[in-house]
Formats: structure tokens, sequence, C-alpha cells
């Protein structure tokens, strides 16, 4: 019996991770740029298809001490569920020390702060939030169905209630009209929030999606590397944070460059001009891999 439905995704730090998918797909499932999960019809499994998968993945990874619940975002699920999932994870795989799903801001806006203390003392315990950009003109463009200052309510809510939270922006997703606004407001809107952890994704165009529809009529036009640089620039330059991760080594990006924000600035910055002077960018051959 196949026990997940593909194509199946995690962030690169769940790589290590036991994947236990809760749901298909993603509720939301309209951002323009997002391919993941097209073909895939957004249904929430039952307590009893969960049970299932989590004595099959018993059997095949007795005691992992990461547990990412998938797909797009689990935190949907309604929260008496989510407890009653997390306390059969608790119960089965007592080595767990950290379990984390993608949670999209409405999940966030949806529940009452007390429900995320409640799923946070349950053993939840890390959020990876798609922030995308923190222009209202991108994110409407783009179709993330929040505006920045909804976003930022998202992340500080999440962190409110106790969870660690990473973020996550696009890289050239303002496109060469909008880029200069998408950096500024998007530093601005990762500083509000104060994540513990902020990853830049670079935008790549997969599978048949509206941006890449907009593109080929030319009502978008793609960065290239010098000014996705030019951009990772500014962001950084821009943002005021309290010891925050910084990794920017996704698949997707041109260059990797991790630290700690906003102690590393100065560091990072002249990284990412040392790099940009050199143009020592990876080959557009080998991005996502
Ligand atoms: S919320 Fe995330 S998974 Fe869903 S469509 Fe948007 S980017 Fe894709």
């Amino acid at each position: 019996m196949q026990m997940y439905n593909y194509p199946l995704y995690r962030p690169p730090s769940e790589a290590y991770s036991l994947i236990l998918q809760v749901t298909y797909g993603c509720s939301h499932n309209k951002c323009t740029f997002c391919y993941m999960y097209k073909d895939k019809k957004f249904y929430i499994k039952s307590l009893e298809e969960i049970k299932e998968h989590i004595k099959w993945a018993k059997g095949q990874y007795p005691a992992p001490s990461r547990i990412f619940l998938a797909d797009g975002n689990a935190l949907v699920i309604p929260t008496g569920v989510l407890l009653d999932i997390l306390a059969e994870i608790k119960d089965n795989f007592p080595s767990v020390e950290r379990i984390s799903c993608y949670a999209a801001p409405k999940d966030l806006l949806n529940k009452d702060i007390e429900e995320l203390i409640q799923l946070k003392k349950a053993g939840l315990s890390l959020l990876y939030l798609g922030v995308e950009s923190g222009s209202d003109e991108v994110l409407k463009m783009v179709n993330k169905g929040v505006t920045a200052e909804e976003m930022v309510k998202a992340g500080q809510k999440a962190i409110e209630a106790g969870f660690k939270l990473s973020t996550m922006v696009i890289l050239g997703l303002g496109g060469k009209k909008l880029w200069q606004q998408h950096a500024k407001e998007t530093a601005k809107v990762i500083s509000a929030i104060n994540p513990h952890y902020f990853s830049p994704l670079t935008l790549m165009l997969e599978g048949e999606t509206p941006l890449n529809q907009g593109i080929q009529r030319g009502e978008f036009q793609l960065l290239s590397s010098d000014e996705v640089m030019e951009e990772l620039r500014l962001i950084v330059e821009n943002l005021y944070l309290d010891n925050c991760i910084f990794r920017c080594n996704h698949a997707s990006n041109y260059i990797p460059l991790k630290g700690i924000l906003n102690q590393d600035k100065a560091k990072i910055l002249a990284e990412i001009k040392e790099i940009m002077e050199k143009k020592n960018y990876k080959n557009e051959l080998y991005r996502g891999l």
C-alpha cells in the first residue's frame, strides 16, 4: 500500500525528519507562483487514516526525534483534531523532540491565541510561515490572500503563542516593476515579525502557473541574477532583528549565505558585495538542484 500521496514537500531543515502526511495539498492553493499542490484536491485525513499512517511509520522509523506534518498547511486542521493527532504522535513516538508544519497566515489568524497555546503545549513547536513579500501590491498580485498587516499579525501571534517561527520570502517575486518596493516592504514586515529564522528563497518557474502565463504575456519581467542579488542586499540592509538565524541556502538561491541577524549584518552585506563583484552565482541550470 502506498502510504504517501505525492508530490510531497518539506522545508530543507526537515531533511532528516519523519514526514507524517496529515493533509493532502493546500487549502488556499491560489498563489500565482506556486505549482506545488496544483494537482491535489485539498483533504484533511481522518484520525483513523492518520493512525494507520502512524502505525506504518512506526514500523519504518521507530524513534524519530523530528516529525514534520505535511502537506501545505497542516495548521488549518481544526484545533481539536490537531490536538488528537499530536497526542497520537506523542503516544507512538516518545522520542520526538520537535513537531513542525507549514502554517498559512490565515490559519494563524483563524485560530485564537488560546488554541495556539494549547497546540504548542501539546507538542507542536515549530511553524513555517511563507511570508513571500511584505509589499501589499506584491501580495495582492500573487494572490496570497492576506495583506502585509495581516501577515505581521499572523507571525507575531505565532511567536506570542510560544512557537519557534521560521519565515520564508521569495526573491524576485515583485519582478522588475516592483523589486524595490518588494525588498523594502519585505524587510519591514520581517523586522516587525522578528522571527527566529528567516530564509530568502528565489523565484523559480516550474509547472504551468498563472505567473508563468503572465510572463509569457509580457506582464511580468523576471529579475536577472544581478538584480536578485541587489534585491537581497536591499532586504538585508533594511532588516532589524534580534538573534534571528538567517539561512539563504535553499536550492533555488544563486548563492549560499548564513549568519545571525542583526549581529552579522555587516559581514553578510560584505559577502553579498564580494559575490556581486565576482559574479560568483550558481549556474541557472543548477538552480533548484
Ligand atoms: S499557501 Fe503556500 S502551498 Fe498554498 S498555494 Fe500559496 S505558496 Fe502554495
